[in-house]
């Protein structure tokens, strides 16, 4: 349950809420009314990326100050398990990065980058907590510190917005054909990988995403509830999934109907 709010400047279309604004394009503005809010579990999280930018920031010989500022202010939500939970992103990341290394002498890591996409989805930027770049491919690794819900890479929007942000600062410095993108989930125990081709996600963008982006920037288009509503901050006031939470109760009667 949300809080109290953030005070962080979040894009409107944003990485993280693309898997609802694509499926209702309405969501984005409808829930703009609303005040974004925090809980203990995003706290919780936002300290473990922190850690876990640091780690890998020390290993690299990085500064990392904005990080040990925003670990201090999170501090009251530590606990030491996450000191394991980290270090397993940590390794996993520079284990990729060795690799990409003995391919490529070029390669770089990057962490705790902006990236931009907003070629496709109006103002849209995110942050990349690790990326990869060698010649050929581009590999985004994100990482989870939930384990509600675990979730994988395979045609992730929020994998693939990244990925057509890191293309767009990337592109023209390598040559790139691939992109991989990689969720980090320790709590879980999991670990997703999938890649695709630099066309394939091209082409999604151009025909896919960019109209439907334009649609959700300006909130048009229908509304159309689903599964995807449940962080839609303007649940409370929606006809649309109160109707649909309607019909799934009633489902949920038939199927235990002693027939
Ligand atoms: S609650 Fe669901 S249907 Fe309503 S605006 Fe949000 S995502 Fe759309």
């Amino acid at each position: 349950m949300g809080t109290q709010a953030t005070g962080k400047k979040h894009a409107l279309l944003s990485a993280s809420s693309s898997h609802r604004w694509l499926e209702c394009t309405p969501s984005a503005v409808a829930e703009s009314a609303y005040p974004e809010t925090t809980s203990a579990y995003a706290e919780e999280g936002s300290l473990a990326h922190a850690i876990c930018a640091r780690k890998l920031k020390r290993a690299l010989g990085l500064p990392h100050r904005e990080e040990d500022i925003e670990i201090e202010e999170l501090r009251d939500y530590y606990s030491e398990e996450m000191e394991g939970h980290t270090d397993r992103f940590v390794g996993h990341v520079l284990a990729r990065y060795e690799e990409a290394r003995r391919e490529c002498h070029g390669a770089r890591l990057l962490i705790e980058t902006r990236l931009d996409f907003s070629f496709f989805v109006p103002e849209g930027f995110g942050t990349g907590d690790a990326l990869i770049v060698t010649d050929g491919r581009i590999e985004v690794i994100d990482f989870k510190y939930g384990k509600g819900v675990r979730v994988d890479a395979v045609e992730n929007p929020q994998m693939k917005l990244y990925a057509l942000g890191a293309l767009d600062e990337f592109d023209y410095r390598y040559t790139i054909d691939e992109v991989r993108m990689t969720i980090v989930q320790p709590r879980l125990g999991h670990l997703s990988e999938w890649s695709q081709s630099v066309e394939t996600l091209l082409a999604w963008a151009n025909n896919e995403l960019h109209p439907l982006a334009r649609l959700a920037f300006i909130g048009k288009g229908a509304r159309h509830a689903g599964e995807w509503c449940r962080f839609c901050r303007a649940k409370p006031d929606c006809a649309m999934h109160r109707a649909y939470g309607l019909t799934q109760d009633a489902r949920l009667d038939f199927h235990g109907m002693d027939l």
